[in-house]
């Protein structure tokens, strides 16, 4: 899985989703948190990019380097659901942007829907680094699959990295549209009558 983490690092930076100096990610398996080090080129990583982390938050190797100063998020992240397999931090400008004006991202479209469901929700400012901003993301990511975290960036999970990937990329295209509709007039997002036509199109039972 981490060179799965590689590969998405490279593909963030060169899509413009990050810059090569900030963001960090992670993955779970065998019990265990690997995420990248402090400091990490997301579009250059290579194995020793990567810090082993037990999932209490204790570096497993005592020897540097030292996890991203974002570490918490993540944790706070994998606390959430087991299911949980990835999480990326990123500071795409256009989702930033969405967080600037004090709004969620709604899902404009039925892809968007699908793959993060009614809207991406925003977590007002909290200091970058902090327990609260833990346990902030902790709490959200009980209820949602990516959330946009005020004047900072955004944390979206996946059940594998490929999945996290598809929905940050998501993401950002959807707030790019946001932004420039918004910037035109009065956006409309689709309305629950439509997300349920969604639903039973598509077979899906939504937990209300
Ligand atoms: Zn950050």
């Amino acid at each position: 899985m981490i060179e799965q983490l590689i590969q998405v690092g490279r593909q963030i930076v060169r899509a413009g989703i990050a810059r090569g100096w900030a963001g960090s990610l992670s993955c779970r398996c065998q019990g265990k948190i690997v995420v990248t080090r402090s400091g990490a080129d997301l579009d250059a990583l290579t194995e020793m990019d990567f810090v082993h982390i037990n999932p209490r938050g204790s570096q497993l190797q005592s020897r540097l380097p030292k996890p991203s100063s974002e570490l918490g998020l993540h944790l706070g992240a994998y606390a959430a659901d087991l299911d949980i397999k990835a999480v990326i931090h990123a500071h795409p400008p256009q989702a930033v942007g969405v967080g600037l004006l004090g709004r969620s991202l709604p899902a404009l479209t039925p892809t968007f829907y699908r793959h993060l469901g009614a809207s991406v929700p925003l977590l007002p400012y909290i200091a970058p680094t902090t327990e609260n901003l833990k346990t902030a993301v902790a709490l959200a990511f009980q209820s949602t699959t990516a959330v946009l975290l005020q004047n900072h960036g955004v944390v979206v999970v996946g059940q594998s990295a490929s999945q996290a990937l598809l929905r940050l990329t998501l993401l950002e295209e959807q707030a790019e549209i946001y932004l420039a509709a918004l910037a035109a007039g009065n956006p409309r997002p689709l309305s629950e009558a439509d997300m349920q036509a969604l639903d039973e199109a598509w077979g899906v039972k939504r937990e209300t």
